[in-house]
Protein backbone atom coordinates (compact mmCIF):
# COMPACT_ATOMS: atom_id res chain seq x y z
CA UNK A 1 0.00 0.00 0.00
CA UNK A 2 1.13 3.71 -1.04
CA UNK A 3 1.25 6.19 2.16
CA UNK A 4 -0.77 9.40 1.34
CA UNK A 5 1.70 11.83 -0.47
CA UNK A 6 1.49 15.30 0.74
CA UNK A 7 1.87 17.59 -2.32
CA UNK A 8 5.19 19.09 -2.82
CA UNK A 9 6.85 16.62 -0.34
CA UNK A 10 9.17 14.24 -2.23
CA UNK A 11 8.85 10.89 -1.84
CA UNK A 12 11.45 7.74 -2.18
CA UNK A 13 9.90 4.38 -3.47
CA UNK A 14 11.99 1.47 -5.02
CA UNK A 15 14.76 3.68 -4.99
CA UNK A 16 13.32 6.30 -6.78
CA UNK A 17 13.29 9.95 -6.07
CA UNK A 18 9.15 11.44 -6.92
CA UNK A 19 8.69 15.02 -7.32
CA UNK A 20 5.83 16.98 -6.93
CA UNK A 21 3.29 20.42 -6.90
CA UNK A 22 3.44 21.56 -3.72
CA UNK A 23 0.01 23.28 -4.65
CA UNK A 24 -1.71 20.62 -6.41
CA UNK A 25 0.65 17.66 -5.90
CA UNK A 26 1.14 17.03 -10.01
CA UNK A 27 3.94 14.72 -10.22
CA UNK A 28 6.95 16.98 -11.80
CA UNK A 29 8.98 13.72 -12.42
CA UNK A 30 11.09 10.94 -10.73
CA UNK A 31 14.74 10.25 -10.91
CA UNK A 32 16.95 7.46 -9.42
CA UNK A 33 18.35 7.47 -5.81
CA UNK A 34 22.39 7.50 -5.95
CA UNK A 35 24.08 5.37 -3.32
CA UNK A 36 27.46 5.69 -2.08
CA UNK A 37 28.63 3.54 -4.67
CA UNK A 38 26.85 5.62 -7.19
CA UNK A 39 28.10 8.67 -5.76
CA UNK A 40 31.66 7.88 -6.02
CA UNK A 41 31.08 6.19 -9.43
CA UNK A 42 30.06 9.14 -10.67
CA UNK A 43 32.90 11.26 -9.47
CA UNK A 44 35.04 8.57 -10.75
CA UNK A 45 33.62 9.05 -14.35
CA UNK A 46 33.76 13.22 -13.97
CA UNK A 47 37.37 12.82 -13.25
CA UNK A 48 38.79 11.24 -16.44
CA UNK A 49 35.78 13.66 -18.22
CA UNK A 50 37.53 16.26 -16.27
CA UNK A 51 40.81 15.64 -17.99
CA UNK A 52 38.85 16.11 -21.58
CA UNK A 53 37.02 19.57 -20.79
CA UNK A 54 41.33 20.96 -19.03
CA UNK A 55 42.26 20.02 -22.50
CA UNK A 56 40.16 21.71 -24.13
CA UNK A 57 41.32 25.06 -23.08
CA UNK A 58 39.73 28.55 -22.28
CA UNK A 59 38.53 29.14 -25.95
CA UNK A 60 37.19 25.18 -26.71
CA UNK A 61 34.88 25.92 -22.83
CA UNK A 62 34.00 28.89 -23.83
CA UNK A 63 32.35 28.56 -26.92
CA UNK A 64 30.50 25.20 -25.35
CA UNK A 65 29.25 27.12 -22.44
CA UNK A 66 27.89 29.96 -24.74
CA UNK A 67 26.18 27.29 -26.59
CA UNK A 68 24.72 25.88 -23.08
CA UNK A 69 24.03 29.09 -22.63
CA UNK A 70 22.10 29.82 -26.08
CA UNK A 71 19.85 26.75 -25.71
CA UNK A 72 18.74 27.85 -21.88
CA UNK A 73 17.53 30.88 -23.80
CA UNK A 74 15.75 29.43 -26.79
CA UNK A 75 13.95 26.50 -24.43
CA UNK A 76 13.64 29.58 -21.25
CA UNK A 77 9.79 29.20 -21.45
CA UNK A 78 9.93 24.84 -21.25
CA UNK A 79 12.60 25.74 -18.09
CA UNK A 80 10.01 28.35 -16.45
CA UNK A 81 7.08 25.49 -16.80
CA UNK A 82 8.94 22.71 -15.35
CA UNK A 83 10.33 25.28 -12.20
CA UNK A 84 6.77 26.65 -11.94
CA UNK A 85 5.28 23.45 -11.71
CA UNK A 86 8.13 21.45 -9.83
CA UNK A 87 8.53 24.67 -6.94
CA UNK A 88 4.78 26.24 -7.39
CA UNK A 89 6.26 29.77 -8.22
CA UNK A 90 4.90 31.88 -10.84
CA UNK A 91 6.64 31.56 -13.92
CA UNK A 92 7.36 35.09 -14.31
CA UNK A 93 9.40 34.59 -11.25
CA UNK A 94 10.71 31.40 -13.03
CA UNK A 95 11.85 33.53 -16.01
CA UNK A 96 13.60 36.03 -13.87
CA UNK A 97 15.20 33.39 -12.18
CA UNK A 98 16.48 32.20 -15.70
CA UNK A 99 17.65 35.49 -16.65
CA UNK A 100 19.84 35.76 -14.23
CA UNK A 101 21.28 32.47 -14.16
CA UNK A 102 21.87 33.22 -18.02
CA UNK A 103 23.81 36.33 -16.89
CA UNK A 104 26.71 34.50 -15.29
CA UNK A 105 26.84 31.73 -17.44
CA UNK A 106 27.44 34.27 -20.45
CA UNK A 107 30.18 36.54 -17.79
CA UNK A 108 31.65 33.30 -16.62
CA UNK A 109 32.15 31.75 -20.44
CA UNK A 110 33.62 34.84 -21.43
CA UNK A 111 35.83 35.95 -18.67
CA UNK A 112 37.80 32.89 -17.59
CA UNK A 113 40.71 33.12 -19.76
CA UNK A 114 41.29 36.99 -18.39
CA UNK A 115 40.66 36.26 -14.80
CA UNK A 116 42.58 32.56 -14.60
CA UNK A 117 44.87 32.26 -17.71
CA UNK A 118 48.61 32.27 -17.09
CA UNK A 119 50.35 35.96 -16.85
CA UNK A 120 53.66 37.18 -15.94
CA UNK A 121 53.68 38.97 -12.73
CA UNK A 122 56.17 41.91 -12.29
CA UNK A 123 59.62 41.20 -11.37
CA UNK A 124 61.03 41.88 -7.53
CA UNK A 125 64.38 43.33 -7.18
CA UNK A 126 65.52 41.09 -4.60
CA UNK A 127 64.81 38.13 -6.84
CA UNK A 128 65.61 40.26 -10.44
CA UNK A 129 67.05 37.42 -12.13
CA UNK A 130 63.60 35.21 -11.91
CA UNK A 131 60.39 35.96 -14.09
CA UNK A 132 57.22 35.12 -12.02
CA UNK A 133 54.40 33.19 -13.76
CA UNK A 134 50.83 33.28 -12.44
CA UNK A 135 47.67 30.98 -13.68
CA UNK A 136 44.57 29.37 -11.92
CA UNK A 137 44.46 25.81 -12.52
CA UNK A 138 41.46 24.06 -11.73
CA UNK A 139 40.65 21.17 -9.05
CA UNK A 140 39.66 18.36 -10.85
CA UNK A 141 35.78 17.58 -9.99
CA UNK A 142 33.78 20.02 -8.05
CA UNK A 143 30.89 19.08 -5.81
CA UNK A 144 27.74 21.15 -6.11
CA UNK A 145 24.77 20.88 -3.79
CA UNK A 146 21.60 23.19 -4.32
CA UNK A 147 19.08 24.59 -2.68
CA UNK A 148 15.27 24.07 -3.75
CA UNK A 149 14.35 28.00 -3.96
CA UNK A 150 16.24 29.13 -6.73
CA UNK A 151 16.68 25.84 -8.30
CA UNK A 152 17.76 27.26 -11.44
CA UNK A 153 20.23 30.21 -10.70
CA UNK A 154 21.53 28.64 -7.19
CA UNK A 155 23.57 25.88 -8.97
CA UNK A 156 23.86 27.34 -12.22
CA UNK A 157 26.21 30.38 -10.46
CA UNK A 158 28.92 27.85 -8.91
CA UNK A 159 28.61 25.44 -12.30
CA UNK A 160 29.35 28.50 -14.43
CA UNK A 161 32.53 29.29 -12.52
CA UNK A 162 33.40 25.60 -11.97
CA UNK A 163 33.09 24.62 -15.67
CA UNK A 164 34.47 27.63 -16.96
CA UNK A 165 37.54 27.11 -14.73
CA UNK A 166 37.92 24.15 -16.41
CA UNK A 167 36.38 21.60 -13.84
CA UNK A 168 34.14 18.63 -14.46
CA UNK A 169 30.83 19.42 -12.03
CA UNK A 170 28.90 16.67 -9.64
CA UNK A 171 25.73 18.38 -8.87
CA UNK A 172 23.14 17.22 -6.16
CA UNK A 173 20.14 18.81 -6.49
CA UNK A 174 17.53 19.32 -3.32
CA UNK A 175 15.31 16.35 -3.56
CA UNK A 176 12.84 19.08 -3.38
CA UNK A 177 13.63 20.19 -7.16
CA UNK A 178 15.53 17.10 -8.76
CA UNK A 179 13.60 17.46 -12.30
CA UNK A 180 15.02 21.01 -12.65
CA UNK A 181 18.29 19.98 -12.13
CA UNK A 182 18.32 16.90 -14.18
CA UNK A 183 17.18 19.28 -17.04
CA UNK A 184 20.34 21.27 -16.20
CA UNK A 185 22.24 18.34 -16.51
CA UNK A 186 20.39 17.49 -19.77
CA UNK A 187 20.54 20.37 -21.75
CA UNK A 188 24.47 20.34 -20.92
CA UNK A 189 24.99 16.80 -22.31
CA UNK A 190 22.94 17.80 -25.41
CA UNK A 191 25.71 20.76 -26.47
CA UNK A 192 28.57 18.40 -25.00
CA UNK A 193 27.69 15.17 -25.51
CA UNK A 194 31.38 13.23 -25.88
CA UNK A 195 31.98 13.47 -21.97
CA UNK A 196 29.67 13.65 -18.87
CA UNK A 197 31.77 17.22 -17.79
CA UNK A 198 28.32 17.52 -15.74
CA UNK A 199 26.62 15.14 -14.00
CA UNK A 200 23.82 14.98 -11.51
CA UNK A 201 22.98 12.66 -8.40
CA UNK A 202 19.92 12.37 -6.56
CA UNK A 203 18.26 12.00 -3.19
CA UNK A 204 17.91 13.05 0.12
CA UNK A 205 20.48 14.73 2.22
CA UNK A 206 23.04 10.98 2.70
CA UNK A 207 23.43 11.13 -1.50
CA UNK A 208 24.99 14.83 -0.48
CA UNK A 209 26.84 13.50 2.46
CA UNK A 210 28.31 11.28 0.38
CA UNK A 211 29.37 13.41 -2.81
CA UNK A 212 31.19 15.43 -0.23
CA UNK A 213 33.29 12.19 1.04
CA UNK A 214 33.63 11.35 -2.95
CA UNK A 215 36.70 12.41 -3.56
CA UNK A 216 36.04 15.77 -5.09
CA UNK A 217 38.57 18.57 -5.06
CA UNK A 218 36.08 21.09 -3.94
CA UNK A 219 32.58 21.61 -2.79
CA UNK A 220 30.39 24.30 -3.33
CA UNK A 221 27.32 24.35 -0.98
CA UNK A 222 24.05 26.51 -1.16
CA UNK A 223 21.28 26.08 1.32
CA UNK A 224 20.86 26.85 4.94
CA UNK A 225 23.64 27.16 7.91
CA UNK A 226 22.40 24.05 9.81
CA UNK A 227 23.24 21.91 6.64
CA UNK A 228 26.22 24.49 5.67
CA UNK A 229 27.71 23.05 8.88
CA UNK A 230 27.04 19.31 8.36
CA UNK A 231 29.25 19.45 4.96
CA UNK A 232 31.75 21.48 6.31
CA UNK A 233 32.57 18.35 9.08
CA UNK A 234 32.07 15.88 6.14
CA UNK A 235 34.77 18.10 3.98
CA UNK A 236 36.93 18.39 7.11
CA UNK A 237 37.57 14.45 6.93
CA UNK A 238 39.80 14.86 3.89
CA UNK A 239 40.23 18.38 3.74
CA UNK A 240 38.17 19.36 0.76
CA UNK A 241 37.45 22.79 0.85
CA UNK A 242 33.86 24.02 0.54
CA UNK A 243 32.46 27.88 -0.48
CA UNK A 244 29.13 28.21 1.81
CA UNK A 245 26.46 29.91 0.70
CA UNK A 246 24.17 29.97 3.48
CA UNK A 247 21.10 31.36 4.85
CA UNK A 248 20.38 35.13 5.86
CA UNK A 249 17.90 37.36 7.24
CA UNK A 250 18.16 40.71 5.00
CA UNK A 251 17.80 44.22 6.15
CA UNK A 252 16.47 46.94 4.04
CA UNK A 253 17.32 50.76 5.50
CA UNK A 254 14.88 53.50 4.63
CA UNK A 255 16.93 57.16 5.39
CA UNK A 256 14.72 60.26 5.79
CA UNK A 257 15.60 61.32 2.36
CA UNK A 258 14.32 58.24 0.80
CA UNK A 259 12.04 58.20 -2.21
CA UNK A 260 8.97 56.75 -0.44
CA UNK A 261 7.02 54.67 -3.15
CA UNK A 262 10.25 53.41 -5.10
CA UNK A 263 11.26 52.01 -1.04
CA UNK A 264 7.72 50.55 -0.30
CA UNK A 265 7.44 49.08 -3.95
CA UNK A 266 11.43 47.77 -3.79
CA UNK A 267 10.25 46.44 0.16
CA UNK A 268 7.47 44.46 -1.47
CA UNK A 269 9.11 42.84 -4.11
CA UNK A 270 11.98 41.93 -1.99
CA UNK A 271 9.97 40.58 0.83
CA UNK A 272 7.29 38.71 -1.03
CA UNK A 273 8.98 37.69 -4.68
CA UNK A 274 9.42 33.53 -4.71
CA UNK A 275 6.54 33.83 -1.40
CA UNK A 276 9.22 35.22 0.41
CA UNK A 277 11.53 31.96 -0.41
CA UNK A 278 14.54 34.36 -0.58
CA UNK A 279 18.03 33.55 0.60
CA UNK A 280 18.66 37.23 -0.06
CA UNK A 281 14.85 38.47 0.73
CA UNK A 282 14.71 41.18 2.64
CA UNK A 283 12.96 40.51 6.15
CA UNK A 284 12.96 43.41 7.96
CA UNK A 285 12.80 46.78 7.54
CA UNK A 286 14.49 49.66 9.38
CA UNK A 287 12.83 53.48 8.85
CA UNK A 288 13.64 56.24 10.65
CA UNK A 289 11.04 58.13 12.18
CA UNK A 290 9.94 61.06 9.84
CA UNK A 291 9.27 58.15 6.79
CA UNK A 292 8.17 55.62 9.04
CA UNK A 293 4.10 56.52 8.80
CA UNK A 294 4.44 57.22 5.04
CA UNK A 295 6.71 54.22 4.24
CA UNK A 296 4.59 51.51 6.58
CA UNK A 297 0.99 52.80 4.56
CA UNK A 298 2.55 52.91 1.39
CA UNK A 299 3.93 48.98 1.76
CA UNK A 300 0.36 47.76 3.38
CA UNK A 301 -1.09 49.19 0.52
CA UNK A 302 1.01 47.46 -2.09
CA UNK A 303 1.82 44.33 -0.23
CA UNK A 304 -2.70 44.13 0.06
CA UNK A 305 -2.64 44.27 -4.05
CA UNK A 306 -0.20 40.56 -3.79
CA UNK A 307 -2.88 37.98 -4.90
CA UNK A 308 -2.05 34.60 -3.38
CA UNK A 309 -1.71 32.53 -5.63
CA UNK A 310 -0.96 34.22 -8.34
CA UNK A 311 1.99 36.45 -7.38
CA UNK A 312 2.52 34.67 -4.15
CA UNK A 313 2.79 30.85 -5.05
CA UNK A 314 2.57 28.06 -2.60
CA UNK A 315 5.63 27.36 -0.26
CA UNK A 316 7.45 25.12 -1.81
CA UNK A 317 8.88 23.07 1.22
CA UNK A 318 5.26 21.79 3.24
CA UNK A 319 7.67 21.76 6.68
CA UNK A 320 8.59 25.17 6.14
CA UNK A 321 4.73 26.70 6.93
CA UNK A 322 5.23 25.34 10.80
CA UNK A 323 8.39 27.52 10.92
CA UNK A 324 6.37 30.61 9.18
CA UNK A 325 3.51 30.04 11.40
CA UNK A 326 5.36 29.93 14.50
CA UNK A 327 7.46 33.25 13.63
CA UNK A 328 4.31 35.24 13.10
CA UNK A 329 2.29 33.69 16.19
CA UNK A 330 5.56 34.45 18.02
CA UNK A 331 6.00 38.37 17.01
CA UNK A 332 2.00 38.71 18.06
CA UNK A 333 2.35 37.07 21.02
CA UNK A 334 5.51 39.39 22.47
CA UNK A 335 3.27 42.77 21.27
CA UNK A 336 3.96 42.54 17.29
CA UNK A 337 0.95 44.05 15.56
CA UNK A 338 0.12 42.68 11.93
CA UNK A 339 -0.64 45.76 9.80
CA UNK A 340 -1.25 43.22 6.62
CA UNK A 341 -2.31 39.76 7.39
CA UNK A 342 -1.03 37.41 10.73
CA UNK A 343 -1.74 34.05 11.39
CA UNK A 344 -5.08 34.03 9.51
CA UNK A 345 -2.79 34.61 6.30
CA UNK A 346 -1.18 31.07 7.22
CA UNK A 347 -3.88 28.88 4.57
CA UNK A 348 -1.74 25.69 3.65
CA UNK A 349 0.28 25.23 1.00
CA UNK A 350 -0.58 29.10 0.88
CA UNK A 351 1.08 31.93 3.09
CA UNK A 352 -0.79 35.45 2.02
CA UNK A 353 2.12 38.75 2.54
CA UNK A 354 2.25 39.83 5.82
CA UNK A 355 3.54 43.06 7.48
CA UNK A 356 4.33 43.08 11.18
CA UNK A 357 5.05 46.35 13.42
CA UNK A 358 6.45 47.16 16.67
CA UNK A 359 7.95 43.53 16.65
CA UNK A 360 10.44 42.81 20.30
CA UNK A 361 14.02 42.29 19.27
CA UNK A 362 13.96 39.12 20.46
CA UNK A 363 10.86 37.75 18.10
CA UNK A 364 12.52 35.01 15.93
CA UNK A 365 11.02 37.15 13.17
CA UNK A 366 13.77 39.45 13.97
CA UNK A 367 16.45 37.06 14.69
CA UNK A 368 15.51 33.64 12.47
CA UNK A 369 15.06 33.33 8.90
CA UNK A 370 11.72 33.44 8.12
CA UNK A 371 11.47 32.20 4.23
CA UNK A 372 8.15 33.19 3.80
CA UNK A 373 6.05 35.97 2.74
CA UNK A 374 6.46 38.33 5.70
CA UNK A 375 8.27 41.59 6.91
CA UNK A 376 8.40 43.66 9.91
CA UNK A 377 9.53 47.13 10.11
CA UNK A 378 10.74 49.08 13.18
CA UNK A 379 10.92 52.79 13.55
CA UNK A 380 14.30 53.68 14.55
CA UNK A 381 15.60 57.39 15.19
CA UNK A 382 18.49 57.69 12.54
CA UNK A 383 20.25 55.74 9.90
CA UNK A 384 22.99 55.27 12.69
CA UNK A 385 20.39 53.04 15.04
CA UNK A 386 19.07 51.33 11.59
CA UNK A 387 22.69 49.89 10.97
CA UNK A 388 23.28 49.45 14.77
CA UNK A 389 20.01 46.91 14.40
CA UNK A 390 20.51 45.45 11.40
CA UNK A 391 23.93 44.53 11.84
CA UNK A 392 22.25 42.50 15.19
CA UNK A 393 21.94 39.00 13.56
CA UNK A 394 23.94 36.11 13.42
CA UNK A 395 23.36 36.14 9.46
CA UNK A 396 25.11 38.73 7.21
CA UNK A 397 23.91 37.80 3.41
CA UNK A 398 22.77 40.80 1.90
CA UNK A 399 20.83 43.92 2.46
CA UNK A 400 19.60 47.36 1.21
CA UNK A 401 19.44 51.02 1.51
CA UNK A 402 16.75 53.39 0.16
CA UNK A 403 17.99 57.19 0.77
CA UNK A 404 20.28 59.58 -1.31
CA UNK A 405 23.14 61.86 0.48
CA UNK A 406 24.09 58.87 2.78
CA UNK A 407 23.20 55.79 0.79
CA UNK A 408 26.64 54.89 -0.22
CA UNK A 409 27.70 55.49 3.30
CA UNK A 410 24.92 53.26 5.07
CA UNK A 411 25.48 50.29 2.38
CA UNK A 412 29.37 50.20 3.43
CA UNK A 413 29.04 49.46 7.27
CA UNK A 414 26.45 47.36 6.56
CA UNK A 415 27.60 43.87 7.84
CA UNK A 416 26.78 41.94 4.70
CA UNK A 417 28.35 40.60 1.31
CA UNK A 418 26.27 42.62 -0.70
CA UNK A 419 24.08 45.95 -0.37
CA UNK A 420 21.97 47.49 -3.12
CA UNK A 421 21.35 50.93 -2.91
CA UNK A 422 17.78 51.83 -3.81
CA UNK A 423 16.74 49.09 -5.48
CA UNK A 424 16.55 45.10 -3.31
CA UNK A 425 18.39 41.88 -4.90
CA UNK A 426 19.49 43.81 -7.60
CA UNK A 427 23.55 42.63 -7.20
CA UNK A 428 22.81 38.90 -7.94
CA UNK A 429 21.68 39.34 -11.08
CA UNK A 430 25.11 41.42 -12.29
CA UNK A 431 27.65 38.85 -13.76
CA UNK A 432 30.66 40.82 -12.46
CA UNK A 433 29.97 41.16 -9.24
CA UNK A 434 30.72 38.50 -6.75
CA UNK A 435 28.10 36.76 -4.27
CA UNK A 436 28.34 35.44 -0.98
CA UNK A 437 27.83 36.06 3.09
CA UNK A 438 29.73 36.46 6.27
CA UNK A 439 28.96 35.14 9.55
CA UNK A 440 26.36 32.42 9.66
CA UNK A 441 25.69 33.09 6.03
CA UNK A 442 28.93 31.30 4.95
CA UNK A 443 32.18 32.48 3.60
CA UNK A 444 33.57 32.68 -0.30
CA UNK A 445 31.82 33.82 -3.61
CA UNK A 446 30.47 32.80 -6.23
CA UNK A 447 30.34 34.58 -9.57
CA UNK A 448 32.30 37.78 -10.65
CA UNK A 449 36.17 37.54 -10.70
CA UNK A 450 36.14 35.89 -7.16
CA UNK A 451 33.45 33.56 -7.90
CA UNK A 452 35.86 32.25 -10.70
CA UNK A 453 39.20 32.28 -8.45
CA UNK A 454 36.79 30.04 -6.08
CA UNK A 455 37.05 26.99 -8.35
CA UNK A 456 40.70 27.24 -9.00
CA UNK A 457 44.24 26.88 -7.42
CA UNK A 458 46.66 30.01 -7.64
CA UNK A 459 49.74 28.24 -9.62
CA UNK A 460 52.81 30.18 -9.15
CA UNK A 461 56.01 29.66 -11.09
CA UNK A 462 59.55 31.51 -11.10
CA UNK A 463 61.71 30.96 -14.27
CA UNK A 464 65.23 31.83 -13.66
CA UNK A 465 66.55 33.73 -16.67
CA UNK A 466 70.28 35.09 -15.61
CA UNK A 467 72.93 34.10 -12.51
CA UNK A 468 71.93 35.31 -9.10
CA UNK A 469 73.71 38.93 -8.55
CA UNK A 470 72.64 38.43 -4.63
CA UNK A 471 72.68 34.66 -4.21
CA UNK A 472 70.46 34.44 -1.27
CA UNK A 473 69.22 30.48 -1.69
CA UNK A 474 72.35 28.47 -2.05
CA UNK A 475 74.85 27.11 0.30
CA UNK A 476 77.49 28.43 -1.87
CA UNK A 477 76.95 31.94 -1.05
CA UNK A 478 79.90 33.87 0.18
CA UNK A 479 80.32 36.27 3.61
CA UNK A 480 80.53 39.39 1.41
CA UNK A 481 77.77 38.33 -0.65
CA UNK A 482 75.58 37.83 1.97
CA UNK A 483 76.80 41.39 2.85
CA UNK A 484 75.81 42.91 0.65
CA UNK A 485 72.47 41.48 0.67
CA UNK A 486 72.10 43.31 3.69
CA UNK A 487 73.42 46.43 2.24
CA UNK A 488 70.81 45.92 -0.28
CA UNK A 489 67.99 45.63 2.18
CA UNK A 490 69.01 49.07 3.85
CA UNK A 491 68.70 50.93 0.84
CA UNK A 492 65.49 49.22 -0.55
CA UNK A 493 63.18 48.50 2.71
CA UNK A 494 65.62 50.39 5.88
CA UNK A 495 64.67 54.14 5.72
CA UNK A 496 62.20 55.13 7.49
P1 LIG B 1 18.97 22.66 3.11
O1 LIG B 1 20.15 23.07 3.88
O2 LIG B 1 17.89 21.89 3.79
O3 LIG B 1 19.41 21.77 1.86
C1 LIG B 1 20.36 22.24 0.93
C2 LIG B 1 20.92 21.05 0.17
O4 LIG B 1 21.74 20.27 1.04
C3 LIG B 1 19.87 20.12 -0.38
O5 LIG B 1 20.26 19.63 -1.63
C4 LIG B 1 19.87 19.03 0.66
O6 LIG B 1 19.38 17.81 0.18
C5 LIG B 1 21.34 18.91 0.97
N1 LIG B 1 21.64 18.23 2.23
C6 LIG B 1 20.82 18.00 3.29
N2 LIG B 1 21.50 17.37 4.28
C7 LIG B 1 22.77 17.19 3.85
C8 LIG B 1 23.94 16.64 4.41
N3 LIG B 1 23.95 16.11 5.64
N4 LIG B 1 25.07 16.64 3.68
C9 LIG B 1 25.09 17.20 2.45
N5 LIG B 1 23.99 17.74 1.85
C10 LIG B 1 22.85 17.75 2.54
O7 LIG B 1 18.42 24.00 2.45
P2 LIG B 1 17.10 24.21 1.62
O8 LIG B 1 17.14 23.33 0.41
O9 LIG B 1 15.92 24.11 2.53
O10 LIG B 1 17.28 25.70 1.10
C11 LIG B 1 16.88 26.82 1.83
C12 LIG B 1 18.06 27.47 2.50
O11 LIG B 1 19.03 27.80 1.51
C13 LIG B 1 17.72 28.76 3.18
O12 LIG B 1 18.37 28.83 4.42
C14 LIG B 1 18.29 29.81 2.23
O13 LIG B 1 18.58 31.04 2.85
C15 LIG B 1 19.49 29.13 1.73
N6 LIG B 1 19.91 29.73 0.48
C16 LIG B 1 21.08 30.43 0.43
C17 LIG B 1 21.45 31.05 -0.73
C18 LIG B 1 22.73 31.80 -0.82
O14 LIG B 1 23.20 32.02 -1.95
N7 LIG B 1 23.37 32.20 0.25
C19 LIG B 1 20.61 31.00 -1.94
C20 LIG B 1 19.42 30.24 -1.78
C21 LIG B 1 19.10 29.63 -0.60
P3 LIG B 1 17.82 17.44 0.43
O15 LIG B 1 17.02 18.55 -0.18
O16 LIG B 1 17.71 16.17 -0.30
O17 LIG B 1 17.65 17.35 1.93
Amino acid sequence: MTATRVPGQPVVEDGVLISTNPASGAEAGRVPVADVEAVNETVRRAAEAALWWQALGYDGRRERLLRWRSLIVRRIDELAQLTSLETGKPAADAIVEGTAAVEHLDWAAHNARRVLGPRKVRTRLLTAEHSGHLEYQPYGVVGVIGPWNYPILTPVGPISGALAAGNAVVFKPSEYTPIVGQWLVDTFAEVVPEQPVLQAVHGLGDTGAALCRSGVGKMAFTGSTATAKKVLAACAENLVPAVIEAGGKDALIVDADADIPAAAEAAVWGSMTNAGQTCIGIERVYAVAPVYDAFVSAVVEKAGQLRTGEEIGPITMPRQIDIIRDHIDDALAKGGRAVLGGSDAVQPPYVSPTVLVDVPADSREISDETFGPTLTITKVADADEAVEKANSTAYGLGGAVFGRKNALRIARKLRSGMVAVNSTLTFVGMGNLPFGGVGESGFGRIHGEDGLREFARAKSITVRRGPSVLPAMTFERTPAQVATIVKALRILYGRK
